[in-house]
């Protein structure tokens, strides 16, 4: 389970441990990623741990620090005009799948709501960005080095899964990034919203969409599985993964050592 201390993966969690933990062979444990953002991870961390205190689930907590060595506020602060949460986002998928699969896990579950898949099909659409889309959790196929993502909350809408949280009292961190400002999704939540304001069932029709595309792809053949980074050998959509780019960009801005 990738837990980041928010609602989303703290209501993921909660369900996950009351419908999957008590059957038989079912190990349950939960990743979080520290990737170095003052002030904000910390808090949710807290959260966090809480949880996985509190339901008795085993926790791993991941940091950039130690596994990259650098971080989102170190990169951030050296590369201005990059906003954080394009290698933000990157390196914790990185970080959560190599946990994951150290785990030994057969799945990598998250918490995105129907919300945040909505907001990401339209922003890869948008981007004419079919590979990306194909990528989206939930997976459909199982690859060796790429640990499957699903997505159970994936109908439910953030106002639900919000409310649930309240009900359920969990221990969930309300904080908000202090780089979310700069990040393009911004946009697209505004778009989704008053979309779906306007035309109600807007979010659902933009995954029926994405599954539609992909079953044509798949039909078709030219659905491509990840190969392995040239650097890292982690799983890569092509030649260098965009995580060793990132961290090439660091070394540039003599933020980390090693040849740029
Ligand atoms: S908002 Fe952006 S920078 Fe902040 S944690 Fe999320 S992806 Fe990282």
């Amino acid at each position: 389970m990738a837990l980041s201390g928010g609602k989303d993966s703290s209501v993921a969690l909660s369900l996950a441990h009351r419908n999957l933990a008590p059957r038989p062979g079912v190990r349950l444990v939960a990743i979080s990623v520290d990737e170095g953002i003052s002030g904000y991870r910390t808090r949710t961390l807290r959260a966090a741990g809480t949880l996985t205190h509190a339901l008795g689930v085993e926790h791993v907590i991941v940091r950039a620090r130690t596994e990259l060595g650098t971080t989102t506020d170190g990169l951030a602060r050296a590369t201005p005009g990059t906003p954080p949460c394009s290698y933000c986002g990157v390196w914790r998928r990185q970080l959560l799948n190599r946990a994951a699969r150290n785990a030994g896990a057969d799945a990598l579950i998250l918490g995105f709501n129907l919300d945040d898949l909505a907001q990401t099909v339209l922003m890869n659409l948008v981007r004419g960005d079919l590979d990306r889309l194909a990528r989206m959790a939930p997976h459909r196929g199982v690859t060796k080095a790429l640990v499957p993502r699903l997505a159970p909350l994936d109908q439910v809408p953030e106002r639900e899964v919000f409310l649930y949280a309240l009900r359920a009292k969990l221990p969930f961190d309300h904080a908000e990034c202090p780089h979310a400002g700069r990040a393009l999704r911004n946009r697209f939540r505004e778009i989704v919203w008053e979309l779906e304001s306007a035309h109600p069932g807007t979010r659902q029709s933009l995954l029926r969409a994405r599954d539609r595309i992909l079953e044509g792809r798949s039909a078709a053949g030219t659905a491509a599985g990840p190969s392995a980074c040239l650097v890292c050998g982690e799983p890569s959509s092509g030649g260098v993964c965009r995580s060793c780019e990132f961290l090439r960009a660091a070394r540039t801005a003599s933020i980390l050592a090693g040849p740029a």
